[in-house]
């Protein structure tokens, strides 16, 4: 038996046998050539033939994962057809007189590089999706078809790397799990992996001998165990037959809808802290995100995050979730959330602190790099912003006038936007308390029962001595959050709960009659909350 540790982007287990996916290498020679104009129409023949390819992948990856994971094949369309690309590929053909392969595969190479050395992740990524586009152009300037998987029975596909096409061409009946040398989480591949549903581990040093061996692909702890000894094999096959039940029994509940017996209807949304958290979310047939923690964007960097940086990412979740309703908090940093290059400083009660929307009213040049950010990225699907740990009516319209400087700007600099929602989180008895007030200045409440608790009961919710009497089910808690709904309502404006307890199913049936019009939840509970409100009369 040989455990080879990975790093899990798809949880689940596989058992069967490994097959390395070989590829095709594609030998690209460089020759001379007299007759340029000649290699030019045979680029743009290959051209118009890897987009139709491209064209028939999006068609086929609609069926198997959806509108968001077919995305990357217009992307893919895109980069075929991108300016700099093309005119690179023609200058070398024209100032070196040689092949077209041969200038599409420099070309491939210089602007893989160029991604590759970029600093934003996602950017990063992207290396790997010009890598393919001109793999694929190769491939159609030399007659050559796409690397294949040649197996009878459904195995556990090792590669060292997986381009994005080759992952929705591969049979998905024939693989059982994902496992690659490089990749990362960040790849297309890996949100391919995710949206169909199979175990997927990146970053495995694997031995080249486990080719038709058999093994289990833990894609919970991220092990590949090559050759598992008997007792071993069990506990992952009952393990699996587990899992497998859990999952089955949840999958006959996607596609439905979250409505009661009676008729009560109710939106359960995800909440999620980065952008591979959106395959988890789709996955789990989540209606929408009710909260995107933008602040781990800024836990993740040693420095600010730039507009542009933020603007990919805010683009990217809108984008994967193909126009349903994507709600971004904006920056909640401060209490538990330290960043070092904030310079915070020593507080002797950092969670009643400087902290989030306090933050950003004081600074509000980094609040309003990150509203251009979101705003821009208003284009591109449907996006609502929320605003963190509000207290006053006054701390909301110092939002608004913030906000309308940033609209301003961006009219004068000619970058287009859309009007968006913009909702407050009620995470302070204060809010609740004056929820009337407020619910006349916003579009929605979401309730943030987490600090909600946390402030009501006067107890610090990272205090582990206190984690027993910490109880959100409290009653002046369930108060707080009636009177919030009904406030809301009072207004014509929606409410919804995206703290911990929004997940809490022996409530659920509670706030469906209170009229929470939405519940947002870690994705993997979006199913067993929609179970709960359909067994519900
Ligand atoms: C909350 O307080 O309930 C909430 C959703 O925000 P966070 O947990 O990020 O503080
Ligand atoms: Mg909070």
């Amino acid at each position: 038996m040989t455990i080879f540790e990975g790093k899990s982007v798809f949880s689940g287990i596989a058992i069967g046998r490994i097959a390395i996916l070989k590829k095709d290498k594609q030998s690209v020679k460089r020759t001379h050539v007299e007759d340029t104009a000649r290699e030019l129409e045979r680029l743009d023949a290959a051209k118009k033939k890897t987009i139709e390819e491209l064209q028939q992948l999006y068609k086929k990856a609609i069926l198997e994962v959806g509108e968001s994971g077919a995305m990357i094949f217009e992307v893919h369309q895109m980069m075929v057809e991108d300016e700099d690309y093309l005119s690179s590929i023609t200058n070398i053909i024209e100032s070196q007189s040689i092949n077209a392969e041969y200038a599409v595969a420099t070309t491939g190479d210089n602007f893989a590089k160029m991604f590759a050395s970029m600093d934003d992740d996602y950017m990063k990524a992207r290396a790997a999706d010009v890598k393919d586009i001109s793999e694929r152009l190769i491939s159609a300037l030399q007659g050559r078809g796409d690397a294949s998987l040649h197996a009878e029975e459904a195995v556990i596909v090792v590669a060292e790397d997986l381009a994005p096409s080759e992952t929705v061409q591969l049979d998905k009946k024939k693989v059982l799990a994902f496992v690659t040398r490089y990749g990362s989480s960040n790849s297309h591949t890996a949100i391919l992996a995710r949206t169909m549903n199979i175990p997927a581990i990146i970053s495995v040093e694997y031995a080249e001998d486990i080719d038709g061996k058999m093994a289990v692909a833990d894609g919970f702890t991220g092990k590949l165990i090559v050759e598992p000894e008997e007792s071993v094999l069990r506990e992952y096959e009952e393990k699996r037959r587990t899992e497998l039940e859990k999952r089955q029994l949840l999958q006959e509940l996607k596609g439905k809808e979250n409505v009661t017996k009676s008729g009560k209807k109710i939106n359960i949304y995800a909440n999620i802290g980065n952008v591979s958290d959106v395959a988890n979310a789709l996955a789990n047939d989540a209606g929408g995100i009710g909260l995107f923690r933008s602040e781990f964007l800024y836990l993740e960097k040693d420095t600010f995050p730039t507009e542009e940086e933020q603007f990919q990412v805010y683009k990217t979740v809108a984008e994967n979730m193909a126009g349903k309703k994507v709600i971004i908090r904006t920056l909640d940093i401060g209490a538990d959330k330290q960043v070092d290059y904030f310079e915070l400083g020593h507080e002797e009660n950092p969670a009643m602190g400087y902290r989030a929307i306090r933050i950003c009213l004081d600074r509000p040049a980094i609040f309003k790099t990150q509203l251009r950010a979101l705003f821009r990225a208003s284009m591109f699907g449907t996006i609502s912003i929320m605003y963190p740990m509000i207290i006053s009516v006054n701390e909301v319209k110092q939002i608004k006038s913030i906000v309308e400087e940033v609209k301003k700007e961006l009219t004068e600099e000619g970058i287009p936007f859309a009007e968006v929602e913009q909702g407050i989180m009620i995470e302070t008895p204060a809010a609740a308390i004056i929820s009337d007030l407020l619910a006349k200045e916003v579009d929605f409440f979401s309730i943030g029962t987490n600090d909600l608790t946390q402030y009501t009961l006067a107890i610090d919710r990272q205090n582990a001595k206190l984690d027993n009497i910490y109880d959100s089910h409290h009653e002046a808690v369930l108060r707080l959050i009636r009177l919030v709904v009904e406030n809301a309502h009072k207004e014509g404006i929606w409410a919804g709960i995206c703290g911990e307890l929004g997940a809490d199913t022996t409530l659920t049936e509670e706030f469906v009659r209170m009229g929470v019009d939405e519940l947002s939840v870690t994705p993997t509970f979006v199913l067993p909350v929609r179970k709960v409100v359909r067994d519900m009369e």
